[in-house]
């Protein structure tokens, strides 16, 4: 029987007599009746379990879910049992030693420059010093090899770059008074976008330092957005799919990032994104294509969701933007719409700096209307440097790439673009179509635009990019599932190149089905395991090793046998 006597305890003596109160009370009721009470009891009563109550609230219902917040403390429980503990931390730097010398990159002869040289160095001189440096770069990406990162290798478009980027490397646009033609120019380059986009006259935007932060000053805009409305945890509902950078923006301004999965297609799942909505809600997302398979997700249909719920929507065009616009035209029209037609998109982010050929560190925000431009603003009135305004992230910020992203889409011109795009496109498609063909990978849903994703019912698809890797290319490795793409750029258009990635593709999946239970070993294990920890914060603990690897002003890290520096 339940005879635990509450006057035993003495940290409770204080609450002995309200506590007696409650167990009579409850005595009374059980017995079927309830007896009189003395007022200051009823409302002692009262007070203490309105506090329990809030205190359980409270603790149940945060930001970060209950469930989320467990395991995190049952992982940091675990670290802490002497001999596993122990076991897990010895396993933890063998991982990162192994990470760290399969970095490629901090294989380096030379010395590292440490200290500032005394006098300057003259002009041949720091010439002469940069052969070294450019020499270090991975030429693979001239030849077409890799996957993305560099969308253009028009010469003429680079030589014109580096003469605006001079002409304007001075230029802040954040003293529009003192470079107006700066301020003109990047007002240009977002009324264009935004006409690609079909923006109406009321659309607006910004240009931003790339994807990421067209990103973040979206979630920005709509989380101060949706304080206004009274949401205390405004949450972004976003695909599963979606790009990091939502993440990062639910992180830096203490948002929640709530993922939506996605159907067999890779495309959002629209019912359970419905579901997902609450009276938190501070946005949706689409994402037109995805970065990890290059999928559309159904803008159309998650719009109508967002009119309904009277939601903002912010379509990521950060990838494909500067390719879907001029689809169409190039004869590849899309199955859909994805632009400010669409009624209930309220924002879309479009990079530049990929398919609009643009060198890196330019993207254009776009908004509906000013009325959600206005919440992304920051404004200092009060500041003692005198009143601060800046639309963005950054204060200063570097005129010569806005005026290098003008004249790129002057030099390109609508044609230039179309052009691109056809080509990319039809890369794309006879790539799709040839690697369907190849017994043992599959491509995972229909992707219309440029990114192709593969993956293997038969064996470890990891064993196929380090094939890859091992005759010169670099492919995107993705994870849950296990999958590796190829982002397709001007670089890959030439036939030569298209021809050597499908043949080389053939004969490591022919080589690989050999024996397709083989082991994988390498970068790709590396990859294939940590998918498989439960406890994600020490993945997320050996990532940050390979972020300090990026500083290493060491010559012999990874080089090294056991991890432990050299002695000088
Ligand atoms: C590249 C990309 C971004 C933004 O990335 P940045 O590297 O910051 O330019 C956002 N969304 C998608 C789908 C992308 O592919």
């Amino acid at each position: 029987m339940f005879d635990w006597d509450p006057r035993k305890l003495k940290a409770i003596e204080p609450y002995q007599e309200i506590l007696e109160v409650y167990l009579i009370n409850a005595k009374n009721y059980v017995n079927g009746y309830c007896t009189k009470y003395e007022p200051w009891q009823l409302i002692a009563w009262s007070v203490l379990w309105t506090l329990l109550v809030v205190w359980l609230h409270g603790f149940i219902f945060q930001p970060e879910s209950l469930f989320s917040r467990a395991k995190k403390k049952f992982f940091r429980i675990i670290r802490r049992v002497p001999i596993i503990g122990t076991k897990i931390r010895e396993k933890f730097n063998k991982t990162r030693e192994d990470i760290v010398k399969n970095l490629t990159f901090l294989k380096v002869e030379d010395e590292y420059v440490k200290n500032l040289p005394t006098e300057g160095l003259s002009t041949p001189h720091i010439l002469e010093r940069l052969k070294n440096y450019s020499s270090l770069e991975n030429s693979h990406w001239e030849d077409g090899k890799v996957s993305g990162t560099v969308y253009s290798d028009d010469d003429k478009l680079t030589e014109l770059l580096v003469k605006v980027y001079g002409d304007f490397s001075r230029s802040n646009p954040l003293h529009p008074d003192v470079f107006p033609g700066v301020r003109k120019m990047e007002a240009e380059v977002v009324r264009i976008v935004c006409n690609l986009f079909n923006g109406g006259p009321e659309s607006c935007g910004c240009v931003t330092s790339g994807g990421t932060e067209s990103i973040l000053m979206a979630c920005k805009a709509y989380r101060d957005l949706a304080y206004e409305k009274g949401i205390k945890y405004p949450e972004i509902v976003a695909p599963l799919s979606v790009h990091a950078a939502f993440e990062k923006a639910a992180h830096y301004f203490g948002m929640k990032l709530k993922h939506v999965p996605l159907n067999k297609k890779m495309e959002v799942d629209v019912r359970a994104m419905r579901r997902a909505i609450s009276g938190n809600t501070a946005m949706l997302v689409c994402s037109v294509p995805q970065f990890p398979h290059g999928v559309m997700d159904p803008v159309p249909e998650v719009a109508k969701l967002a009119v309904k719920y009277k939601i903002p929507l912010h379509v990521d065009a950060c990838l494909g933007g500067f390719l879907i616009v001029f689809m169409q035209q190039a004869g590849y029209p899309l199955d859909q719409l994805f632009d400010f037609r669409v009624k209930g998109v309220t924002s879309i982010s479009a990079d530049t700096h990929k398919y609009g050929y643009a060198p890196k560190g330019s993207s254009v925000l776009m908004y509906s209307s000013k009325e959600y431009r206005r919440y992304q603003f920051f404004v200092s009135p009060d500041w003692q440097g005198g009143i601060y305004a800046s639309p963005n992230l950054s204060g200063s910020r570097p005129g010569g790439i806005i005026a290098a992203c003008w004249a790129t889409l002057m030099h390109m011109g609508e044609n230039g673009y179309v052009e691109a795009t056809r080509n990319i496109i039809r890369t794309a498609r006879f790539l799709k179509s040839e690697l369907e063909k190849i017994k043992g990978i599959f491509v995972f849903g229909n992707p219309q635009v440029s990114v192709i994703a593969l993956g293997s019912h038969d064996f470890d698809i990891f064993r196929l990019s380090n094939l890859m890797t091992a005759k010169g290319w670099n492919l995107n490795i993705l994870q849950f599932p296990s999958s590796i793409h190829i982002c397709i750029t001007l670089l890959h258009t030439r036939p030569k190149v298209s021809m050597l990635f499908l043949k080389d593709i053939r004969e490591s999946v022919t080589q690989i089905m050999k024996n397709p239970k083989a082991r994988t070993t390498g970068l790709g294990a590396i990859y294939g395991m940590s998918q498989t920890v439960p406890d994600r914060k020490m993945v997320a603990e050996l990532t940050e090793s390979f972020l300090d690897s990026l500083y290493s002003t060491d010559p012999y890290q990874g080089s090294q046998k056991n991890g432990s520096p050299k002695p000088h």
